[in-house]
């Protein structure tokens, strides 16, 4: 706890006093550039990924990076998509997966889920999770684990766009043409992305050379 202490005081003594103008305009409006919906884990940072300054990405964490459908009409995150799409109209939507994900690991061997009844059930919306393929992904003969979970946690983010596109705030965007989606996965190693083509269904690095987008970022909030 000292460390996040430690941190809160930088923040206020330096970062925050350095930027006090740009969170004075935050005050009273957001405008995000994207809704970013990704795991829970520690060591995925979309601001960081994507060096977004506050006010540029709407994030929404969950076990798993999954979009329940549109009739659990409980659910947060269908709540922020909504919120996202219908208030702040923000222009694209990320569903990003990554390497090592604890939840797509624990898909592939169920019995780490026996006493775990919440993410048990909130992996249900996991996908593709049919009787069938389960039995595939879950087989060690089939292929070695790093392969399968490789291969799930691509699928899962295809998943959970399809189900994305279920949603009628999303369908409507995407009609009009207002809104693009976007499956990301993020190699925890080596820092890389890889991006959905929806032409091929497969994922393919994001930037061939970091070098052919012009890095025309602000220094990243940072002590
Ligand atoms: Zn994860």
């Amino acid at each position: 706890m000292q460390q996040l202490l430690a941190g809160y005081a930088t923040f206020r003594s330096k970062v925050f006093a350095q930027h006090s103008r740009h969170f004075a305009e935050l005050a009273h409006g957001q405008e995000p550039e994207a809704l970013f919906i990704t795991c829970s884990d520690s060591r995925v940072m979309p601001e960081m990924i994507t060096q977004c300054a506050p006010g540029q990405l709407l994030c929404c964490r969950n076990a798993g990076n999954l979009v329940p459908p549109p009739e659990e009409t409980s659910s947060g995150v269908g709540a922020t998509v909504e919120y996202a799409v219908r208030m702040l109209r923000v222009p694209n939507i990320i569903v990003c997966g990554h390497s090592d994900c604890g939840e797509m690991r624990a898909l592939l061997d169920e019995g780490q889920l026996q006493d775990m009844c919440f993410l048990r059930a909130w992996l249900g919306h996991a996908g593709p999770m049919s009787r069938a393929f389960r039995g595939v992904m879950q087989d060690p003969r089939v292929w070695p684990v790093e392969e399968r979970l490789h291969v799930l946690t691509e699928l899962n983010v295809i998943a959970q766009l399809q189900s994305l596109r279920a949603h009628p705030t999303v369908a409507r965007g995407l009609g009009r043409g207002s809104l693009h989606i976007h499956g990301w996965v993020y190699d925890i190693a080596s820092g890389e992305v890889r991006s959905l083509d929806p032409a091929t269904g497969s994922f393919r690095p994001l930037l061939l050379q970091p070098s052919e987008v012009e890095t025309s970022v602000e220094e990243p909030m940072v002590a």
